[in-house]
């Protein structure tokens, strides 16, 4: 089989994600016929460098031998079975490690399949606590600019207008506060002290605050100060809210370290993993919660208070060894200690692209390095155009809007990062 043949039996029956499928009549779709490593091949022997990890999921590179052979065993055992009056030990296993290396006093996990269904479980969770000890709170506080999944609940609580204002009419009411708007301490306080206005105020009908730890991905990688993450917490236990950290893209070693509430030394009252959970193999969302949390549901079923929440996938058991090998490969190669090497390399290579006219900010956070770009209307596309060209030089690479971010595999090499990051300067210089 060609490319060609591939696309045009693609373009008769899919409809892709976040796509407008017209823009298909001019931009080929490029079938993948393998990859391996950092890196992707399609059918005519073209090879991509996979600078954005597949859309954040895939840290340990494509068809990881020690990830690959976990699941095959796995796949020879037990498929999948109801979760519901049945375990297994892939499940537990990962529980068990779960609960040992997130932050304290994350004791339990609930499943769901992926991220937006497990931020609905967040959620419903918050919601339906303070039911069961007789309090009405039907709001939840998000930042400005943040996205947290692309379900209903999830978009509501969003506030990225692209994929959300289509839907304004029929979402749940969500409050927004102010976001840090750049890396500095001053920005942090500013946003935190328009939270506690807010808190101040309405905390009575208010159940959680939910965020995006230190980077607002989607949100065009805008980062910020650490400080934001600690005083936010204290503010939370100060108004009795709950404080949910939505790790799903920046979850194990993105941001430099394991989890990002690690750099402002909190825990969460519920955190939510997904993305590089299973190092991009497989879709699974893990919910952490605090035992106060669970506690308030747990009670006899005539009570009432059951959280009657479920999905047909539930802790599969493929998806559950695709997560525990991506949790061990981390440890056994010491690749977030790794990382700390690359992660100094991009910040050099990113000098350069100060001297750019039409370089607006550059910012990074561990392993994820962000250049804004300024001059151009949305309608230039301009980051279709760097994607295209990039492309041809063997790079994947997918901006978002005027935000060219470069997001790879932590296995990538030092000689690869200097590529990949020389071609985004030639893409940005050559427009
Ligand atoms: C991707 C993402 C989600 C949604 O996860 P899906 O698996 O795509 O539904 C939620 N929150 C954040 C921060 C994300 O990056």
């Amino acid at each position: 089989m060609t490319n060609k043949i591939v696309a045009s039996e693609d373009l008769k029956y899919i409809w892709h994600p976040c796509t407008q499928m017209k823009d298909h009549e001019n931009i080929p779709l490029i079938p993948i016929k393998k990859a391996n490593g950092i890196y992707i091949e399609d059918f005519e022997g073209n090879v991509y460098l996979d600078g954005i990890s597949s859309w954040w999921v895939n840290n340990l590179g494509h068809c990881n031998p020690c990830i690959t052979k976990k699941i095959k065993k796995q796949l020879d055992t037990l498929e999948h079975v109801i979760f519901a009056g049945f375990t297994h030990k892939s499940a537990v296993q990962l529980s068990k490690k779960l609960v040992e290396i997130t932050p304290q006093g994350l004791n339990k996990v609930f499943y769901a399949d992926n991220g937006s269904s497990g931020i609905e479980v967040a959620l419903k969770l918050s919601y339906h606590y303070f039911k069961n000890i007789d309090e009405n709170r039907p709001y939840f506080v998000s930042l400005k600019n943040s996205y947290h999944g692309e379900t209903l609940g999830a978009l509501a609580i969003s506030d990225t207008g692209l994929y959300k204002d289509v839907y304004s009419d029929i979402l749940i009411t969500s409050l927004h506060v102010q976001n840090p708007q750049d890396q500095s301490e001053d920005e942090a306080l500013k946003a935190v002290n328009d939270l506690e206005v807010l808190l101040e105020a309405r905390h009575k009908e208010i159940c959680a605050f939910i965020v995006e730890p230190l980077v607002q991905c989607a949100g065009g990688m805008n980062m910020y100060h650490p400080l934001y993450l600690q005083k936010a917490k204290e503010l939370c236990e100060k108004y009795g809210i709950f404080f949910i950290a939505d790790e799903i893209a920046v979850g194990f070693g993105r941001t430099g370290k394991l989890f990002a509430c690690e750099s402002a030394n909190i825990s969460p009252d519920i955190m939510l993993l997904s993305k590089g959970l299973t190092g991009g193999y497989l879709p699974l969302c893990a919910v952490m919660i605090s035992d106060k949390i669970y506690d308030a549901f747990y009670c006899d079923y005539s009570s009432g208070k059951n959280f009657l929440h479920s999905h047909s996938y539930t802790g599969n058991p493929l998806c559950c060894t695709a997560a525990l090998a991506t949790i061990k490969y981390l440890e056994k190669f010491d690749i977030i200690a790794k990382n700390q090497r690359k992660i100094k390399q991009i910040s050099k290579e990113l000098k350069r692209f100060e001297k750019l006219s039409n370089v607006k900010e550059i910012r990074q956070t561990g392993m994820i390095a962000a250049i804004e770009l300024q001059g151009y209307e949305p309608n230039d596309r301009i980051g279709l155009k760097i994607n295209q060209y990039c492309l041809k030089k063997g790079l994947f690479i997918r901006p978002l809007g005027n935000v060219v971010y470069f997001m790879p595999p932590f296995i990538i090499k030092k000689d690869e990062i200097r590529w990949a990051l020389d071609v985004v300067y030639e893409a940005i210089n050559s427009d």
